[in-house]
């Protein structure tokens, strides 16, 4: 008997994915939207359904980036989901149902993804066919709770099941906050739709920087996107926080408002970087 999409549910989420959304590998020809090569079937052509499983970035830690506590954070939420897409493609595997999972970073470092900044699968456009958000103006997918602050991964098993419901109400409301405040000035506003032009090259030549600082990733504009529940949870809804961060910072490293960033950045990390 197949196993059923509860039952799939139940252990991905026994395992610790937060979010699990289910897409039909057609989906991708439905759409439009990614290059032919880049689609499920044409990477592994048994796909029929690809789940999608994310977990929370925790606000908090993310607002001290770039720092090596935000490493940490963004290295084991890596490791947790590769874990939990492999143990999930296998376990289906197990049942009967052919599974792989396709990596959350497949890149080697953080060079490479200077020359080739391209991914050899989008996990974002996964996330948004299996329901699980919508992609905002910083290329990021929004997640209702979590706003961008959620890491998703990919498993692809040969198994149909019942796909979820496609979010068609954009969550971006395209304040351009992201754009502001992105040390590396990567996005251009398209004036035609929500999604920014962005200069991912110029993205990634700044992580090399904060790569050998030991403080990868940058994260800012995940940091500071206004949508999500979680801002309210972790009682950060102050936006203006972010907004005065560098010139405040710059002003006077000891402001209050900002020494417990600032205290964390000036921790185990390269350098005497304090924003
Ligand atoms: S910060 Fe504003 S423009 Fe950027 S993704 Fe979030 S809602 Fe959209
Ligand atoms: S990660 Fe940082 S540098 Fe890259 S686009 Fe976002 S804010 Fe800009």
């Amino acid at each position: 008997m197949s196993i059923t999409k509860e039952k799939i549910v139940e252990y991905a989420q026994n395992l610790g994915a937060v979010l699990v959304g289910f897409a039909p590998s057609s989906r991708w020809d439905e759409y439009g939207e990614v290059a032919d090569a880049y689609r499920p079937n044409e990477i592994w052509p048994e796909t029929k359904t690809v789940i999608v499983l994310g977990v929370p970035i925790l606000l908090p830690i993310l607002e001290t980036t770039p720092s090596i506590n935000y490493l940490e954070q963004y290295d084991t939420s890596n490791i947790l989901l590769d874990q939990l897409a492999y143990r999930l493609a296998v376990f289906l595997t197990e049942q009967g149902h052919a599974s792989i999972f396709l990596p959350r970073d497949g890149y080697g470092d953080i060079h490479v993804l200077v020359d080739k900044p391209v991914a050899a699968f989008s996990h974002v456009f996964a996330a948004k066919y299996a329901g699980l958000g919508t992609i905002g103006y910083s290329h990021m997918v929004l997640n209702e709770k979590y706003g961008p602050r959620v890491r998703y991964v990919s498993v692809f098993t040969n198994l149909e099941v019942e796909p979820d419901v496609v979010i068609t109400k954009d969550l971006c409301t395209k304040c351009e906050i992201c754009k502001k405040l992105c040390p590396s000035g990567a996005f251009t506003t398209r004036e035609d739709q929500i999604i920014a032009d962005m200069n991912k090259q110029a993205c990634s030549e700044y992580h090399v920087t904060l790569c050998e600082e030991h403080r990868y990733p940058c994260g800012v504009c995940s940091k500071v996107c206004p949508i999500g529940q979680d801002r309210k949870l972790f009682n950060s809804k102050n936006i203006s926080l972010y907004l005065k961060e560098r010139e405040a910072i710059t002003q006077d490293p000891n402001d209050p408002e900002y020494a417990r960033w600032v205290h964390v950045r000036q921790h185990g990390s390269k350098g005497n970087r304090i924003i």
